[in-house]
């Protein structure tokens, strides 16, 4: 049988690029080398511009519902900012992932688990294997996470700028405050070029560390300092697992006519805030769309250029925003807490009302001044 698309990686990008394909009549196989349900190094917040692009309510894997942040820098003592709005769902990616691919395997996309890709072949189609197991597909759709190898066997190349993350479990503290549960704590500045924080869970806490590669080696240390400020014991923290997170670099690979790129795979991180989740479920979506265009014959342009309009140049801008940030994090932290409407205008920026570009013209000849302090930054 050939397949109109073969999908690998069962991550919140294959599974919406999946759900996508199978909803709109794609004969459509996604593939993984993991059974689900599986986990992954994630913090597991899923922000409101994420669940707005879901055609359907996420509340049956989500653990806490988070309103305010505290925040852990800026400030002598932490500072909380709330709104009215909910600005996160924090969820469990054994059980988010699942959920996800749940909905995939509805819209009628066949799942192949213990699928850990071996090669990838083209001639006209595209051929997948994993050594035992083939399939044939007329598109293949790359969504194979931080370390996938779908875009190296199909001789696209993959360099990404490979940020690092390490999290973490602990048990909750007794004694929290009856907002602990609505609330992240962001401890922005934490360590060069990056941040930590502490997500509640449902029977336990998250805290976590993100930061530039240059940082890999240093961030245990990291993880016990922001720990520490929280007023937890770093020797407490269980299922201690790092990951790469990568962003795009301007000429990453986001594939050719016939093999598309999407999520971490395609570096879709937001180089300014961090969160993947929503790039992975944006950039799959996309994928399909352009892959239903193709099949269908009403594809006008290159997947590239629709991705440089819809997501590329918005997180050029951010990685602009976020050089210049990095360059004196508290200040701008200060900012968020003490200048009126930037709190309500990150808010809306989290729950997908607005965005960086928005930003870039609201700021006018402001922004040009921080992208200076951006070019400065990166020397
Ligand atoms: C420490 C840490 C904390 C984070 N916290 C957050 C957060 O709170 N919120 C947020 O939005 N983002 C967060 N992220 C980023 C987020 O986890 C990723 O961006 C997101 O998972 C990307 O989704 P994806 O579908 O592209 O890839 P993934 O979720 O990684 O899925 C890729 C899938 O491909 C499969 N696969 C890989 N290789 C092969 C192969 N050879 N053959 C077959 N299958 C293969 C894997 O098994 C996996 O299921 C965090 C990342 C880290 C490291």
């Amino acid at each position: 049988m050939i397949y109109d698309v073969a999908i690998v990686g069962a991550g919140p990008s294959g599974s919406t690029a999946a759900r996508k394909c199978a909803a709109e009549g794609l004969s459509t196989v996604i593939v993984d080398r993991a059974e689900f349900p599986r986990d992954k190094p994630c913090g597991g917040g899923v922000n409101m511009r994420t669940a707005r692009l879901l055609p359907f309510d996420i509340s049956p894997v989500v653990e806490k519902t988070v309103h305010s942040v505290k925040f852990y820098s800026g400030t002598k003592h932490p500072y909380t900012l709330t709104s009215d709005e909910p600005l996160t769902f924090i969820t469990r990616r054994s059980r988010l992932d699942a959920f996800l691919l749940e909905k995939a395997i509805e819209a009628g996309a066949k799942l192949e688990e213990g699928f850990r890709l071996h090669s990838v072949e083209r001639n006209g189609n595209v051929i997948i294997t994993d050594g035992d197991r083939s399939f044939t597909a007329r598109k293949l759709i790359a969504a194979d996470g931080a370390n996938g190898q779908t875009a190296k066997f199909a001789g696209l190349g993959a360099a990404r700028d490979m940020t690092v993350g390490l999290e973490g479990n602990l048990p909750v503290p007794t004694g929290q405050d009856s907002d602990f549960d609505r609330t992240v704590s962001l401890s922005i500045g934490a360590l060069p070029g990056g941040y930590g924080w502490l997500f509640p869970k449902e029977d336990h806490i998250n805290v976590g560390v993100w930061g530039p590669r240059s940082e890999a080696s240093r961030l245990r240390n990291h993880l016990a300092t922001v720990t520490r400020s929280y007023g937890l014991d770093p020797d407490d923290i269980t299922e201690l697992r790092g990951h790469h997170l990568p962003v795009r670099f301007k000429d990453s690979p986001m594939g050719d006519g016939q093999v598309l790129l999407a999520g971490d795979a395609a570096g879709m991180v937001d180089p300014l805030s961090g969160d993947g989740i929503y790039g992975a479920v944006r950039s799959g979506g996309i994928a399909a769309d352009h892959v239903i265009a193709g099949l269908n014959g009403t594809e006008t342009r290159a997947y590239q250029e629709v991705m440089q309009e819809l997501m590329l140049e918005e997180y050029r801008v951010g990685k602009t925003l976020r050089d210049a940030f990095y360059v004196a994090p508290s200040f701008f932290v200060r900012l968020v807490m003490r200048v009126p409407p930037v709190w309500p205008a990150a808010c809306r920026m989290v729950r997908g009302e607005s965005s960086y570009q928005h930003w870039k013209s609201k700021l006018g000849p402001g922004y040009w001044i921080l992208a200076g302090m951006a070019k400065v930054s990166r020397r």
